[in-house]
């Protein structure tokens, strides 16, 4: 097959060029193929902007303009040469520097050149940088109509991509067979594949170039949601739902007994999952509730309801700390009325775990907590009913489909986070999942107070922690790096704890967690932080997953501006957790006022779900919500925020066509037909 080719069968492609295009992550011909221009990168040649319209935002435009002049500069470090441009409506300078300047050299007053660069504001004129011009004929432009801009890497050259895309285009229209069902196109009229193909990246007109998104799309969406069906184990489940019955005694005493009241957001969300177990369709339900929100309780009453019906729950979590943590709460509030609570962990003894498993096989353990320990294969259960899992995107869907197929029949799923995730993205991700939603926290928790400052307030910062742990506290200081790095100038974990341990807190233990360390080094350090033993924890991300430790009154973010808001937010939640003042100090270095305005919204809400939204208007989805988190391939062309519609139709397609095993085995012969192996891995083909 041509697709799978390397490039470097493409004649001017060498090993340079092929190493340049492996950064982009294109291998094969067919990977040249799926390397679509990005939606906005389009231009339409009728549509350029005049110098008077281009928006100094320091953002990449494109406009045509004469050369009017040329100077060279000097500024102080490096030679430059600037070239003044204009046309009708104003004036730019275009900045070369180094190699570039030479180019610049060749054009001549009067020359016109099509530029993009990032557009600034210049004292005088608008100022344009890493500029890229080309030499055009005034008829030029008609003769391009709508032309796209690729990302390029290394010595790639716009001019490379277009030609090795035509040289792949040329290839499928000798030869590239159907990827969709005939069905499947002709319900929803989509153009055919190579057509898509083409107008995706050469298109004849804007009409063409949406039809072939919209195939496109759609596709992509499509075996995303088989591949869905197939792991959510639709394709063949045989297995019946198991039914609870209403509350009875044991849930009545758990709930008399536990050290608060539930709050109105816990009882709806309780009943939810209540009414879904009672019921002989096996639940899906996501319950999200921002961090400390208090969901893990709701989990012990679901996992009593398994228990008091005589059946066996499990909850899982992403971390061994986390899985102690919620054997203890489940220990206190569900033993005294003679539930068997145990906890299975990767560095539990060989005899201990034997015990263990042959317990749980005889049913004689009815809750059992713990890692991805549990999904080993000689872990057995006696009568699964009840599958929660507590994550923060740390699972995929492959291994929840390992968990809940450890039962004869089909256990009630329940999945817990604290990211708020769009109704969309619970779709593409979940199938079709209920969402109980938690909003508020439970009363008498005092707000974190968040403060944000740059570098030249770092000592009163440092007396700060000194003071907190004075008063028998203890604190984290969070960096977005672990070593320090040549590319971004960032505080990493290491030098931080070294500054903190040489320099400022010489006398206190102090130590240093991140996510290259073993799990049995992890786990002893944050014991001991949970046992007080270390008083200042200087870590990477690694701690956001829900840890709990109430005596932890401060936390001080390194390079906040480094972090999505809803990313501070969670890491804001280790602290607060107790009945003293928390704090939460967010440093940025010293030029940063556009950073600080950002997190300034932190320092007024304390809503997570509003945070989130916050970040999806400031950073986009694609940031805050990749599928791989999810142990699913990327996607390279939908948009799941924007493309909702296109979801819930592929969703229904994929389910209304894969109803028997001859139509499983027809989709996976258009899964071979892909262009690429990113959907071969959901289906195990
Ligand atoms: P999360 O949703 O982040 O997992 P947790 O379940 O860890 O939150 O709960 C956070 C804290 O709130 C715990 O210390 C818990 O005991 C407490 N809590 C939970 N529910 C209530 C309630 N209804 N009233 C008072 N405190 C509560
Ligand atoms: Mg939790």
């Amino acid at each position: 097959m041509w697709w799978k080719e390397p490039v470097t069968s493409i004649r001017g492609v060498g090993n340079k060029k092929a190493a340049d295009l492996a950064a982009l992550n294109i291998h094969t011909v067919g990977d040249l193929l799926e390397y679509y221009p990005r939606q906005e990168a389009y231009t339409d040649f009728s549509r350029l902007k005049t110098i008077a319209e281009l928006v100094t935002d320091g953002s990449k435009q494109l406009f045509k303009a004469t050369v009017y002049q040329l100077r060279e500069g000097f500024n102080g470090v490096r030679r430059f040469i600037t070239v003044t441009v204009r046309d009708e409506t104003g004036y730019a300078d275009i900045f070369f520097f180094m190699g570039q300047r030479f180019v610049a050299k060749s054009y001549k007053p009067g020359t016109t050149l099509l530029i993009t660069g990032r557009i600034k504001k210049g004292r005088i004129s608008k100022m344009v940088s890493e500029p890229h011009c080309q030499i055009i004929d005034a008829d030029y432009e008609q003769a391009l109509g709508i032309i796209p801009t690729y990302n390029l890497s290394g010595s790639l050259l716009q001019k490379n991509m277009s030609t090795w895309v035509k040289y792949a285009l040329k290839k499928a229209e000798e030869e590239l067979p159907e990827s969709l069902p005939e069905r499947v196109i002709r319900k929803y009229s989509l153009i055919d594949r190579v057509s898509a193909l083409k107008n995706i990246h050469f298109p004849e007109n804007w009409k063409l170039l949406s039809e072939a998104r919209k195939r496109l799309v759609f596709e992509e969406l499509f075996l995303l949601q088989c591949g869905l069906l197939y792991y959510r184990g639709q394709r063949q489940e045989e297995r019946q739902g198991l039914k609870h019955g209403v509350d009875g005694e044991l849930l009545q005493q758990v709930t008399k007994n536990l050290p608060f009241k539930l709050t109105a957001a816990q009882q709806q969300a309780w009943l939810d999952i209540s009414l879904d177990m009672q019921d002989v369709k096996p639940m899906h339900r996501i319950l999200q509730g921002d961090v400390g929100s208090g969901k893990t309780v709701v989990s012990a009453l679901a996992l009593a309801k398994a228990a008091e019906n005589g059946y066996q729950g499990c909850i899982m979590a992403p971390t061994e700390i986390l899985a102690t943590q919620h054997y203890e709460t489940l220990k206190e509030y569900l033993e005294p009325f003679g539930v068997r609570v145990a906890l299975l962990t990767g560095g539990m003894r060989v005899k201990e775990r034997r015990k263990l498993l042959m317990d749980l096989e005889l049913g004689l353990i009815d809750v059992l907590v713990g890692t991805h320990a549990l999904l080993q294969e000689d872990v057995r259960f006696a009568k699964l009913s009840l599958v929660i899992t507590d994550e923060q995107h740390r699972f995929g869907v492959e291994q929840r489909a390992k968990l809940t197929n450890k039962s004869d029949y089909a256990p009630d799923v329940l999945i817990m986070t604290a990211t708020p995730i769009p109704r969309t993205l619970a779709l593409t991700v979940y199938g079709d999942l209920d969402i109980s939603l938690m909003k508020g926290k439970p009363p008498g928790r005092k707000p974190v107070q968040t403060l944000c400052y740059t570098e030249e307030k770092r000592k009163d910062v440092y007396a700060g922690v000194l003071r907190q742990l004075k008063a028998g506290r203890q604190a984290y200081v969070v960096c977005p790096l672990i070593e320090n790095s040549d590319i971004l100038d960032v505080r990493s974990a290491e030098s931080v704890y070294t500054e903190l341990v040489q320099k400022f807190l010489q006398d206190i233990p102090c130590a240093l967690l991140h996510g290259r360390l073993k799990a049995t080094e992890k786990d002893g350090i944050m014991a001991d932080f949970v046992a007080g033993k270390i008083k200042v924890l200087v870590s990477t991300t690694v701690i956001e997953v829900g840890v709990n430790v109430p005596n932890a009154t401060l936390m001080v973010v390194e390079n906040a501006e480094r972090f999505g808001l809803a990313q501070l937010h969670q890491l804001r939640g280790r602290v607060g957790r107790g009945s003293e003042q928390s704090y939460c100090v967010l440093l940025t270095p010293a030029d940063s006022s556009e950073a600080m305005a950002r997190l300034q919204v932190l320092r007024d809400s304390d809503d997570g779900f509003y945070l989130a939204e916050k970040d999806l208007e400031l950073r986009g989805a694609g940031q805050l919500f990749g599928l791989r988190q999810h142990g699913l391939p990327d996607l390279r062309i939908a948009d799941i925020l924007r493309d909702t519609d296109v979801i819930v139709q592929a969703r229904n397609m994929a389910q209304s066509l894969l109803k028997n095993e001859s139509d499983w085995q027809e989709m996976l012969t258009f899964v071979e037909r892909q262009l690429d192996d990113r959907f071969r891995m959901i289906f195990n083909v």
